[in-house]
């Protein structure tokens, strides 16, 4: 997984990376929710949408369900922002 073995010298609550998720663009089709290995996601059942409810589970670095997304709906800070926490 990409940002795997990246290590980094304050704590992972420290370090602002995690998915943004535009709803305007989300069509609710759970493959972010379902792919995540970390659980960074919850699935809100009322709006049909993910919810980024355990953002510090996301791995820095890792953009996989960005990847995954069909609408182009997730985003994530420039990879370059991670320099200043290694
Ligand atoms: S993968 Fe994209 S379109 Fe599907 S639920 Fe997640 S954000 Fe929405
Ligand atoms: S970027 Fe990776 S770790 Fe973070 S929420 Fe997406 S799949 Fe999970």
């Amino acid at each position: 997984m990409a940002g795997a073995g990246l290590q980094f010298r304050v704590p992972r609550e420290k370090i602002p990376w995690n998915p943004t998720v535009d709803p305007e663009k989300c069509t609710g089709c759970k493959t972010c929710f379902s792919f995540c290995p970390h659980k960074t996601y919850t699935w809100n059942e009322a709006t049909c949408k993910p919810v980024v409810s355990y953002p510090t589970n996301c791995v820095p670095g890792c953009s996989n369900c960005a990847a995954k997304c069909p609408q182009g709906a997730i985003s994530f800070p420039p990879l370059a922002i991670l320099k200043q926490y290694m």
